[in-house]
């Protein structure tokens, strides 16, 4: 088991309905049926031990109670997002296949002068589906994946940060091929740090820029990808760094009724005609889709609530449906709409600085 585990991370990956099933030297292992098959005291960290209780070598250094809340908290083995799951953005999703998939499904073909850059920046509007195509390149390329919000590094890991961020990409080295995503990246790698107000972070963001170097100069199977709505916010090291920029727009007339009719479908609630949407497409311009479909939801319940009913003896049946009027009140709560202004600054930095043209 030891000589397997020494392999860790580098061995052939695949899903399973219960887990995933690693390869060490032709050996394959469900992580998961560990937890499955009754030992239901193994958590994330007793996973990576071997027989002998020792952590792999990468990680000796590294505090145990910090490797156990990313196994649990921050990693997810099991990205279930895939490219269907994800509307529009036709060109984004061709580019992103052929940068970073495909290098992660056959890193022995992407070596050399094909070899991937291992940073990706996500910038555009909020919700417009960054985050999904971040769990998408995890899903589609069978990678381990990894969710962070820069701004919770600082806020729940209080004084702990920069041995946060180690013990990240500690945790991604035996969990290859990674993808971490870190939301928000612009307020960990932002410009001005040099203001007392964001001294704090400055160990935070000289410790990623190290992580970063480490396995850009490695053959790591591990993929960086940010995300932001404040591109021109991001300091010069690390823009180097993401060497790919890739510009996620609002999403089209056509995608905007494809988000509304899926999260309604998913919850049994889409009743709505082709005119409806054809009315909600017009209303909006794309940001943010899914808080409004959230909050148009919302209306029946908020209606028979107010007609006196009692949310405990509430019955599914006696709901009616979601309807256009729920969605044009729900337009006077939400903002949906991005300035012009805004988006002349997103083009303008993709012009300056983003990889699709
Ligand atoms: P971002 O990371 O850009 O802020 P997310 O990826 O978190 O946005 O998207 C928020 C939600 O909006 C998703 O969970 C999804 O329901 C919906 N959504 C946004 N864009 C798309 C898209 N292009 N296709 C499908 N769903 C989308």
């Amino acid at each position: 088991w030891r000589s397997l585990c020494g392999n860790i991370g580098y061995g052939d990956k695949s899903y399973t309905p219960n887990g995933f099933n690693k390869s060490f030297g032709g050996i394959t292992v469900n992580l998961a049926s560990f937890k499955a098959n009754g030992d239901s005291t193994k958590n994330g960290l007793d996973l990576l031990r071997g027989p002998d209780g020792q952590l792999p070598q990468k990680l000796r250094n590294i505090d145990p109670r910090l490797i156990e809340q990313i196994s649990n908290e921050i990693m997810d083995c099991n990205a279930k997002v895939c490219w269907d799951d994800i509307a529009g953005l036709h060109h984004a999703k061709k580019c992103v296949n052929e940068m970073v998939i495909w290098p992660l499904l056959r890193p022995d073909i992407f070596k050399g002068c094909r070899s991937p850059g291992r940073g990706l920046l996500l910038f555009g509007p909020p919700g417009t589906g960054k985050t999904m195509i971040g769990k998408a390149i995890a899903g589609e390329s069978k990678a381990t994946f990894f969710y962070i919000s820069a701004s919770s590094i600082t806020s729940k890991w209080v004084g702990e940060g920069e041995k946060l961020v180690r013990a990240l990409f500690g945790v991604a080295r035996c969990h290859q091929p990674a993808v971490i995503f870190v939301d928000e990246i612009d307020s960990l790698l932002s410009k001005r740090d040099s203001n007392s107000e964001h001294a704090a972070s400055r160990p935070i963001k000289t410790q990623f820029l190290i992580e970063m170097d480490g396995f850009n100069s490695g053959n790591e199977q591990i993929l960086l990808i940010g995300a932001t709505n404040r591109p021109q916010a991001l300091d010069e090291a690390a823009r180097r760094r993401l060497t790919k920029g890739f510009y996620i727009p609002l999403p089209s007339a056509e995608a905007r009724a494809w988000i509304v009719r899926n999260l309604l479908n998913k919850d049994g609630l889409f009743k709505l005609s082709t005119e409806d949407i054809d009315t909600i497409c017009k209303l909006t311009d794309g940001s943010d889709m899914t808080n409004l479909v959230k909050d148009a939801s919302m209306g029946p319940i908020r209606e028979i609530l107010e007609q006196g009913a009692e949310i405990t003896n509430l019955k599914m049946e006696d709901m009616r449906s979601v309807t256009l009027q729920d969605f044009k009140d729900a337009l006077q709560e939400v903002r949906t709409s991005v300035s012009q202004n805004e988006l002349g600054k997103y083009e303008e930095w993709n012009n300056q600085f983003g990889s699709l043209s």
